[in-house]
């Protein structure tokens, strides 16, 4: 791996470079872009560089860990004893402190070591010159995991690099987001990605072999469809490919022109059928905790599908010559009829959707949210 191996990147990649070239780190990024497009193997690479014994160039376009050195082996292994590397727990929809890393032992094989974040940005370094703290998915701190982390980054440690990766910026504080440097990452070429999630799938389809049922293979409109939806993110779109989000959202947005209380009602019917389906599918009960997550998260989904439709009419609304990306490009009849609506409309529909998503997720009835929501939207609707 070198800095090269990230694709597609080549601003947030010579930004890096730069800072370590010229000796100029800040003591906190904030790497934006979206889940799967490279953020997290940036901060990997930027953490062996920093460490790295015998670095490769000088410059800023081409310096590069060496790969080879024990040092770089043991960040790619997750070892480092400077390197802290925080993320959420499975089926969490936020964390807090303090949080468990990997480090290694005295002996050389791996141990379990309870820091938190801020205690671990004030460590002084055991090995390389800084310390190098990274959080996934920084968005999801809770807030007084977020009040903490604002001391650290008020009284920076002269030793420590904070790399704070986050798809969606606006969900930190802004007290958070001034005192970070930006480095911007771009959504993947679409082609691109299509192209990695057909190798994903495929793999999926060799994996699955000899098993009773077969992993769907998705046709080409929906994997089209899934990655536009999930924003260029490889591993997302994968996830989505074959989950039966396709067909829902194209029934869900097939409604819109003509949504009122009754279709409100039946597609919320089928939104929390698609989720009992996923539910089966993944092998959880109904009405265990898992059953209950799979299908918040579904309808979360198939609410965020539908928000889509409106922000694509907001730029079909503009868009003069029709070469506008929509993510329901395969539904462009319904996009310009939501088009027509007044313009107010689009953004409130789409702040309705996202209130239902953040209702879902604090575990308000999962269908009454998602029907409430879809009904609020229809009275948006202009009379005919
Ligand atoms: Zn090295």
């Amino acid at each position: 791996m070198s800095f090269d191996a990230i694709q597609y990147q080549p601003s947030a990649v010579r930004m890096l470079r730069a800072a370590v070239a010229h000796d100029r780190m800040p003591h906190a990024y904030l790497f934006v872009g979206p889940r799967g497009v490279g953020k997290g193997l940036a901060a990997r690479e930027l953490a062996k560089l920093l460490f790295c014994a015998s670095p490769r160039g000088t410059d800023a376009d081409t310096i590069d860990p060496c790969d080879r050195c024990d040092r770089c082996r043991r960040v790619d292994r997750g070892v480092h004893p400077d390197l802290y590397w925080f993320g959420k727990e499975e089926d969490r929809n936020d964390f807090r402190l303090p949080l468990v890393t990997r480090r290694e032992g005295p002996d050389g094989t791996p141990a379990w070591l309870t820091v938190t974040v801020i205690e671990s940005a004030a460590l002084m370094p055991m090995e390389a010159a800084r310390t190098v703290t990274v959080v996934d998915d920084a968005e999801l701190l809770n807030r007084s995991a977020a009040n903490a982390l604002l001391k650290t980054l008020e009284e920076p440690s002269p030793h420590a690099v904070l790399v704070l990766l986050c798809a969606d910026a606006s969900r930190l504080p802004g007290t958070i987001l001034s005192r970070c440097q930006w480095v911007r990452f771009r959504p993947l070429p679409e082609e691109f990605v299509a192209e990695k999630v057909r190798r994903v799938l495929a793999e999926r389809v060799a994996a699955a072999e000899g098993e009773d049922e077969p992993a769907p293979v998705p046709s080409a409109a929906e994997i089209a469809y899934v990655c536009r939806f999930a924003g260029g993110s490889i591993e997302r779109a994968a996830d989505l490919a074959g989950s039966g989000l396709w067909d829902l959202k194209r029934a869900l947005v097939a409604r819109l022109p003509a949504l009122d209380a009754d279709a409100a009602f039946h597609m919320a019917q089928a939104v929390q059928d698609w989720g009992k389906a996923l539910g089966r599918r993944e092998g959880v009960k109904q009405d265990s905790t898992e059953g209950n997550a799979v299908r918040r998260r579904a309808a979360r989904l198939a609410l965020a599908a539908v928000a889509s439709a409106f922000g694509d009419a907001a730029l079909a609304a503009v868009d003069r010559d029709g070469g506008a990306r929509l993510v329901n490009a395969d539904q462009r009849d319904v996009v310009e009829t939501l088009a027509s609506w007044p313009p107010d409309a689009w953004a409130r529909a789409v702040a309705l959707l996202v209130d239902g998503q953040t209702q879902i997720r604090r575990y308000v009835h999962t269908e009454l949210a998602t029907e409430n929501a879809l009904l609020q939207v229809s009275r948006l609707r202009p009379s005919v």
